[in-house]
């Protein structure tokens, strides 16, 4: 084996591999000149296709395979090994597909395959009858943009317009109380795609555009304009906003929530002017700005009624851990408290304590935006009620994301607020809207990033009786499970990537 075959590229996959070298794994990353390529073994046959994510990098050979597919560790971004396509978000662009060519034992892998079309669907295609001519998404967050951009990728040809509240485009939220809050993500890496994205690919986004009235009889919306929007099917995609509380001074200039890129600028802004921060709330928004503006050097105070941050999702023995973890970078707990008034430049706790505060932000968890849907007279239950289509009590209405309540496997029903759930729910409506009979049927998966630490989360626990730690969460090395009657609902895990995934597939074995 040459100097090359050794370095961290792996082998030399113009040279071939035999099946020996992939010592027992289905997958092996190797280089063709300097592109990092991902072998797989599927079946008797090997697949060959780039082995980096198209979402933010992730090493496709330490993911999961999965049939034809595989899992990206990072985010549970899923590809097709056949085609590259970005089959589930939160990955759009295709990965490429390399020729493996046979020569005796070895497995030779030269240059890429011509790009194959998204699905054989997406070009010259004729609309089959009943096909929609004309769709609207009420909506430009994960779910309507996922939509979006599957309708056409699926070769949909109709007339699509989607509204978005926001001033900006469709940008990568989780990104906004993370990096970008911190300073260490360049603006550029908000958008989830350019501005000549949506005319090029005749997606009529209305921004700053509210959608106020929606009137299922006459098959059309009304902005906030006055003007009507005629649809054939409709996507009400309009997510949560942030739980405001009504207390004196929350309407200060220096108090923010934060849901939108317009909100994190601003929190930005005021944090280059400041040097305290409070953050009312210690869930995973909170805790993540709290980070982020500890990572700009401001003093920062975290104020919250719970005993412990992150308790009623995690458990106690993770809540604690977060809790640590966020102290050793210096941010400062007061559980167990409320801030009773904001002032210029400080806050007043419950219980007299003044602290120093020039930015104060509101983390105090969010509510459903449901106001069009039950207007419309649409079934709702602390949620747009869903079939597992996605389908509204109105069947040309569709609803996905943070709004959505859909059945689950046991009979009960789910609404959360996790973004690839709500970018692939936006994916599977938009086949639905075109025809399909496509189920949602994904097991929820998210993220969550407090310094140097992620956590990933895969499965539902509404509650448990039982929590089992696997390995050290001190050390950072766990998988953490929750469990009712003897039965794995969900799995918390830290520096275990691949365990997330292979419980991802557990728990959707079992649905
Ligand atoms: C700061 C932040 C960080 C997050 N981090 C993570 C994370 O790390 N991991 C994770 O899994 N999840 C995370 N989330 C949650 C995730 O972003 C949401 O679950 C996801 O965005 C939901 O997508 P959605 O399409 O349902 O709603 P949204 O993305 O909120 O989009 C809703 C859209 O509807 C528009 N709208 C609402 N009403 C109307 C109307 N009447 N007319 C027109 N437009 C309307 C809004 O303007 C918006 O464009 C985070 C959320 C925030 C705010």
């Amino acid at each position: 084996m040459s100097a090359h075959e050794t370095s961290d590229a792996g082998p030399d996959l113009a040279r071939g591999v035999t099946l020996a070298q992939f010592e027992g794994r289905r997958l092996l990353r190797g280089h063709v000149g300097d592109e990092a390529v991902l072998l797989a073994r599927v079946g008797d046959e090997v697949l060959a296709v780039g082995a980096t994510c198209t979402h933010y990098s992730g090493p496709l050979d330490q993911g999961a395979l999965e049939g034809e597919q595989v899992r990206c560790p990072l985010h549970h971004a899923c590809f097709s090994l056949r085609t590259g396509e970005a089959l589930g978000a939160p990955a759009f662009d295709p990965i490429p597909c390399w020729k493996v060519e046979r020569e005796g034992e070895r497995f030779v892998v030269r240059e890429r395959s011509a790009p194959a079309p998204a699905s054989a669907s997406a070009s010259a295609r004729s609309a089959p009858p009943g096909e929609p001519a004309n769709i609207v998404i009420v909506g430009g967050g994960a779910a309507g943009f996922a939509a979006a951009e599957m309708l056409r990728r699926r070769g949909w040809q109709g007339r699509l317009t989607m509204f978005s509240a926001e001033a900006d485009a469709p940008c990568d939220r989780p990104n906004l109380s993370k990096d970008y809050l911190a300073g260490s993500a360049p603006q550029e890496w908000i958008p989830l795609r350019g501005e000549d994205f949506y005319p090029a690919s005749r997606i009529d986004l209305r921004l700053s555009s509210t959608v106020q009235r929606i009137d299922p009889a006459a098959r059309q919306v009304v902005t906030a304009d006055g003007a009507s929007h005629a649809y054939d099917r409709l996507l009400i995609a309009t997510g949560a906003e942030p739980v405001r509380l009504p207390i004196p001074g929350a309407q200060l200039p220096h108090v923010f929530t934060l849901r939108s890129f317009a909100d994190s600028q601003a929190i930005v802004a005021q944090a280059a002017r400041a040097r305290t921060a409070v953050v009312l709330g210690s869930g995973f928004i909170g805790l993540e700005v709290a980070a982020a503006l500890r990572a700009r050097g401001l003093a920062v105070h975290v104020v919250s009624l719970d005993a412990r941050p992150l308790e009623r999702v995690l458990g106690a023995q993770l809540g604690d851990f977060i809790r640590g973890l966020h102290e050793s970078h210096g941010e400062v707990f007061h559980m167990g408290a409320s801030i009773a008034s904001i002032d210029a430049g400080s806050v007043t706790l419950s219980d007299g304590t003044v602290i120093a505060a020039e930015l104060v932000v509101l983390g105090l968890g969010v509510r459903p935006r449901l106001a069009l849907a039950e207007a419309a007279g649409l079934a709702v239950d602390r949620g747009i009620l869903v079939d597992r289509r996605l389908q509204t009590s109105q069947p040309d209405i569709y609803a996905a994301g943070d709004v959505a309540r859909w059945p689950a496997a046991d009979a009960s029903t789910m609404r959360v607020e996790h973004w690839v759930v709500a970018e692939r729910q936006g994916q599977v409506a938009a086949q639905n809207m075109l025809g399909a009979d496509q189920p949602y049927l994904d097991v929820p998966f998210f993220w969550s990033a407090h310094h140097e630490v992620t956590i990933r989360y895969v499965g539902h626990a509404q509650d448990w009786d039982e929590i089992r730690i696997d390995g050290d969460i001190a050390a950072r090395d766990c998988a953490v499970s929750y469990l009712k009657d003897g039965r794995t609902l969900a799995v918390a895990t830290i520096g275990r990537d691949q365990v997330a995934l292979e419980q991802a597939q557990r728990l959707a074995s079992q649905a």
